[in-house]
């Protein structure tokens, strides 16, 4: 990621033991972090970042270096192959209980004694947290006891996708640096290098907003730039087969991108997650669509655990056909 790499020469020139990296999801907060806890641990660091063959380097590679502390939730390590504490592990294998979302209380126990030992590496400790607005006040506070008396040398990197949604106690205490949108062609570039084929990568690009690690996501989640692009007319139709295959939260996003390319086209303003041509003829008033739009929120809030799911995406179906079909 050339974008990410210009980011960690530009953090690495300043003098900052605690970072918030804010910006929308997709464009690398995770990465960048990473990147410059790396660097931090690194025995042979340049102002270009780590050196990538180090043991330390070598250590973060496979997910088990001794003085880094990754706080994610527990479907967050588990997505991005970190390990979870025994405890957890334990009782997610159980099936005591399932999976957090959260940042759980536990991990930031151990966050917070890993910061008062002795790094075992003597290049000091790092405690990388992402997503950062997943910590509820109970672990934001623990933290920030860390982040205001760091014993020894701990550096911070937290991420972040919602930074108005951080304790502004914890915000205050970190230098905040906001992403970086890469150029087009370094997107495509790196989602070629990804096996994402150009073509596609086009379309998906749009339909995540031109941020790159999106577009990742979408494609691994099956979602192809033809699903997108004949997305609008299937609901104008009111086809939920079209539907089938995706999860009702996957579905609202791509309704919720609908609606705000016809509130734009409304205006006059170009599109941005389609093109003009895949948007569907409409007469729909601009409240109409406004309505729409809240109704979609609210369906949001219960698409992680749907009563049932089939029913769900049918109902949304239904409701963007309507929207779609109905005058002034
Ligand atoms: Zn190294």
């Amino acid at each position: 990621m050339p974008w990410i790499a210009r980011q960690v020469r530009e953090l690495l020139a300043q003098r900052g033991h605690a970072w918030l990296l804010k910006g929308p999801s997709g464009l690398g907060q995770y990465e960048l972090a990473l990147a410059l806890a790396s660097a931090w641990l690194c025995e042979n660091p340049t102002s270009q970042g780590s050196c990538g063959v180090c043991s330390s380097c070598h250590a973060i590679a496979v997910h088990t270096h001794a003085d880094l502390a990754v706080l994610m939730p527990e479907t967050v390590m588990i997505a991005l192959g970190w390990p979870l504490s025994e405890k957890a592990q334990d009782e997610i294998d159980k099936k005591t209980r399932k999976p957090s979302k959260e940042i759980r209380v536990d991990a930031m126990r151990d966050a917070v004694e890993f910061s008062q030992r002795t790094d075992a590496r003597g290049r000091g400790k790092v405690v990388l947290v992402f997503p950062a607005e997943r910590m509820n006040t109970i672990t934001a506070n623990a933290l920030l006891k860390t982040l205001e008396e760091p014993p020894g040398l701990v550096r911070f990197v937290l991420a972040t996708e919602a930074s108005h949604m951080l304790l502004p106690t914890i915000r205050s205490r970190c230098l905040a640096h906001t992403m970086k949108w890469p150029e087009a062609h370094e997107s495509m570039d790196w989602l070629a290098g990804q096996g994402v084929p150009a073509d596609a990568a086009q379309n998906l690009l749009r339909s995540a907003g031109g941020r790159p690690a999106d577009v990742l996501s979408l494609s691994a989640s099956g979602l192809s730039s033809d699903w997108w692009a004949h997305l609008p007319q299937a609901m104008r139709q009111g086809d939920a087969r079209h539907l089938a295959d995706v999860s009702p939260a996957q579905a609202i996003d791509a309704l919720q991108k609908l609606c705000h390319d016809l509130v734009l086209r409304h205006s006059g303003a170009a599109p941005r997650f389609f093109e003009n041509s895949q948007l569907p003829a409409s007469h729909a008033s601009l409240s109409a669509l406004t309505e729409w739009f809240k109704r979609l929120t609210q369906s949001a809030r219960t698409a992680e655990h749907p009563f049932n799911a089939g029913l769900m995406l049918e109902a949304l179906t239904a409701d963007a056909h309507q929207t779609l079909m109905s005058k002034g």
